[in-house]
């Protein structure tokens, strides 16, 4: 191994998840150049939160276009340093453009209220924060960046992103297009770095006014104690361990078709995987058999290959956490295929609850596993829902329209969809109840999420 110099920047070695080999290496971010960096992006700040509101809805739509012209050049980066199979890497560079467009469109909607009081006016104004600082998983390296930075951005501050240890080339590129669009110089930085190093002196910067950190709710928990120190404004977006409610009135074949997407997309590294999915007794057998074949049908293999529709884990110790939840001896329901050769490949696994242990059925593996239990009744359907530290998301398989919006309510999760698997829209809410997370991100409010309200009372009162 060759010896670096001593006073060489530590780096971070970025390594294709399918094959093993570094694709590059990207020097990581010290404390003292996270202070520099959130003092150039104060002032850049001051700057872009006196451009005419039209402007900077101009300027985003513009990094929009940049970003929509480099969709084939993000997603093949996406391809290489997460090992996401390239047609879900081209939605997810073209899902970053969407968010773009839309927090422009946010800018002049951006409004106070006038709020009757007696003796005068009341107004209310969206005061942005002022230095923003994003901290971001690898899992969706993309679109969760900019879930934030999108209507951080547009409600008029900077923002400084700390993308993981693994995946930070996707980041670095979106802030070049970001400044090659218009932006202010240092209005959009990205600080590749350790978590504990380079994430932790984001954190505590009295510089930078609000946290939003997507990742685990180990590491969620001691953001949000840090931040607390200086009642730091913080959204927490954290795991999950989601049901997948099957009901023996659904349309069995269809939540059986789909269910290997909403557990196997992004190789289950997904906080809204369905993991544990729940089916009414009379269907049980009938749905096991029919999603075999289903999830014998998803294709694993090279990212790059436009017809693959599950890759690698992200990292060979992820793997091995993967497979730490999965018991030697237990006897899956359904195992799928993987390729030989290099790469940090997991197959697609179901256990039934019985085999599962208790690891693999309450913790989130954040792997393609999924356990499967059987329940009698809606009240018991609930009960196994909400048997969970975790709230963030879940699927309910019904035909009877009473019940779907009964559960609904019942099941203790920010993000629930019926007869579908569906979980983030950039136009609507997203977030965690319980452990899984903190405020809310994405739809209509998410610029509001980005601005402190003040009140100004004008008396009318003469002399
Ligand atoms: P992680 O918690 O290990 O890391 C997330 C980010 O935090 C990384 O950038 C990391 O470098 C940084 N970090 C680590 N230690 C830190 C510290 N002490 N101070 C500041 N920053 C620090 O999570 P991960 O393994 O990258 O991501 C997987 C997790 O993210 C899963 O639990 C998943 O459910 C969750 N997730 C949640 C959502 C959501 O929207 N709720 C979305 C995606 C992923």
């Amino acid at each position: 191994m060759q010896e670096q110099p001593v006073d060489a920047p530590p780096e971070h070695r970025v390594v294709n998840p399918a094959t093993e080999e570094v694709i590059a290496t990207v020097p990581a971010t010290s404390p003292a150049a996270v202070d520099a960096a959130v003092r150039r992006a104060a002032r850049a700040r001051r700057t872009w939160a006196a451009l005419a509101p039209a402007d900077r809805a101009r300027l985003l739509r513009r990094f929009a276009a940049a970003v929509d012209a480099a969709v084939p050049e993000l997603a093949g980066l996406e391809v290489r340093e997460a090992g996401h199979p390239v047609a879900a890497a081209r939605w997810e560079a073209g899902n970053v453009r969407d968010l773009l467009d839309y927090a422009a469109g946010g800018v002049e909607r951006l409004t106070g209220r006038q709020i009757p009081v007696a003796g005068g006016l009341d107004v209310t104004f969206h005061e942005p924060l002022g230095v923003v600082g994003v901290i971001a998983p690898w899992n969706f390296p993309m679109p969760i960046a900019a879930w934030a930075t999108a209507p951080a951005l547009a409600a008029g501050n900077a923002v400084i992103l700390k993308p993981a240890e693994t995946t930070p080339l996707t980041a670095l590129r979106l802030a070049e297009l970001g400044l090659a669009a218009g932006l202010p110089e240092n209005l959009f930085q990205v600080l590749p770095g350790a978590g504990p190093v380079t994430g932790a002196a984001l954190v505590d910067h009295p510089g930078v006014a609000k946290i939003v950190f997507t990742g685990s709710t180990a590491v969620g928990k001691a953001v949000m104690a840090r931040c607390a120190a200086q009642v730091k404004r913080v959204t927490l977006e954290l795991g999950g361990k989601s049901p997948n409610i099957v009901f023996a009135d659904a349309d069995v074949a269809r939540a059986a078709a789909t269910a290997p997407g909403s557990f196997l997309d992004n190789t289950g590294q997904d906080c809204c995987a369905r993991s544990r999915i729940l089916v009414q007794r009379p269907v049980y057998d009938r749905f096991l058999e029919l999603l075999e074949p289903a999830v014998r049908a998803v294709t694993v293999g090279d990212p790059a290959d436009p017809d693959t529709a599950m890759g690698p884990l992200i990292s060979a110790a992820h793997r091995d956490r993967v497979r730490s939840y999965v018991p030697e001896d237990a006897p899956a329901a359904i195992r799928g295929e993987i390729p030989a050769g290099p790469g940090y490949w997991y197959p697609a696994t179901v256990l039934e609850a019985h085999r599962a242990g208790d690891r693999a059925a309450a913790e989130e593996i954040f792997g393609p596993v999924a356990v499967v239990t059987p329940f009698d009744d809606e009240a018991e359907a609930v009960r196994l829902a909400n048997a969970t530290d975790y709230g963030l998301s879940g699927s309910i398989w019904t035909r009877d329209a009473a019940r779907a919006i009964r559960v609904s309510r019942a099941v203790a999760a920010g993000n629930l969809s019926v007869n579908s698997h569906s979980s983030v829209r950039y136009a609507t809410p997203f977030g965690g109840f319980k452990q899984s997370g903190l405020g809310r991100e994405l739809g209509p409010d998410a610029l509001a999420a980005f601005t402190e309200t003040k009140n100004v009372f004008l008396s009318t009162e003469d002399g």
